[in-house]
């Protein structure tokens, strides 16, 4: 499902060429939950930028459901990340302006979903979400668990490949936090593929499988038992 093959990230700072990701060997399978943890700095967000086809690495070989994605053009990447990938951010990302319901639109505009489509999937992702009432609100009139679960409905609205979260529960008090929480473990147990990071101990335990990264480098992969991640 995701294939990633000696990723080299470097950035230029000064004269020094700092390697943010190192040779960085990286398969998932389909409807796995990946917990990607490490320390602060050590390219966790890099390595999801470039699962996310946001960022392109300097070297190595990045396959997307079978799709080379290294040589895309900008376009295609952009084509292929709002066909296949749904995002959920720590700070959520709704855009202010818009309400819930536009917001869950949004990414199927980008998709070229019909509008009545795109109303009646909006609706139906907001409804599994525990949101159907709040469609017409703005994020600024929503709680945090509220917004995150929007942000995660926008996500699911075009149906993708593959879920990217960047400490998704980061931004809730533990209580609202537990619950994302939940929301992810019920997505994975539906079949979604999910690849998280996280800081949080307890929400890697939660994943199928831990990956934990340090100075660009894998240094541990390891799957929990099915036991603890039923919990
Ligand atoms: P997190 O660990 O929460 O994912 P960030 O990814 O925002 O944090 O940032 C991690 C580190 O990377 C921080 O020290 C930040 O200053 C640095 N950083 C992020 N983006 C850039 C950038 N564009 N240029 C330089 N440093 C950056
Ligand atoms: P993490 O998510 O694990 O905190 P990041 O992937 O955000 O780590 O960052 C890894 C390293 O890359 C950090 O040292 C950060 O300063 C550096 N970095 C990230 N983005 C940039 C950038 N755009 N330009 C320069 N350095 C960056």
């Amino acid at each position: 499902m995701i294939e990633l093959t000696d990723i080299v990230k470097t950035y230029q700072r000064g004269t020094q060429q700092l390697h943010i990701l190192n040779r960085i060997c990286f398969t998932v399978e389909k409807g796995d939950f990946v917990a990607i943890v490490g320390p602060s700095g050590s390219g966790k967000s890099t390595l999801m930028n470039t699962i996310g086809l946001l960022d392109v690495p300097n070297s190595g070989t990045y396959k997307l459901d079978g799709i080379d994605t290294i040589n895309m053009s900008d376009n295609q990447l952009a084509e292929l990340r709002n066909r296949k990938i749904g995002f959920i951010f720590q700070q959520f990302n709704l855009l202010p302006r818009l309400t819930a319901m536009e917001n869950v639109e949004l990414p199927m505009i980008y998709a070229g979903i019909p509008p009545k489509e795109r109303r009646e999937r909006g609706q139906a992702m907001l409804e599994l979400l525990g949101m159907g009432t709040r469609g017409h609100h703005k994020p600024s009139e929503l709680s945090g668990g509220q917004q995150q679960r929007v942000a995660i409905a926008r996500a699911l609205a075009i149906g993708p490949s593959l879920l990217l979260a960047d400490e998704p529960t980061g931004a809730l008090d533990s209580k609202t936090g537990e619950e994302v929480l939940e929301l992810v473990q019920n997505l994975h147990r539906q079949g979604n593929t999910i690849v998280l990071i996280t800081h949080d101990h307890h929400i890697a335990e939660s994943a199928s499988r831990v990956v934990s990264i340090r100075d660009g480098i894998i240094v541990n992969d390891e799957r929990n038992l099915p036991m603890l991640a039923e919990d």
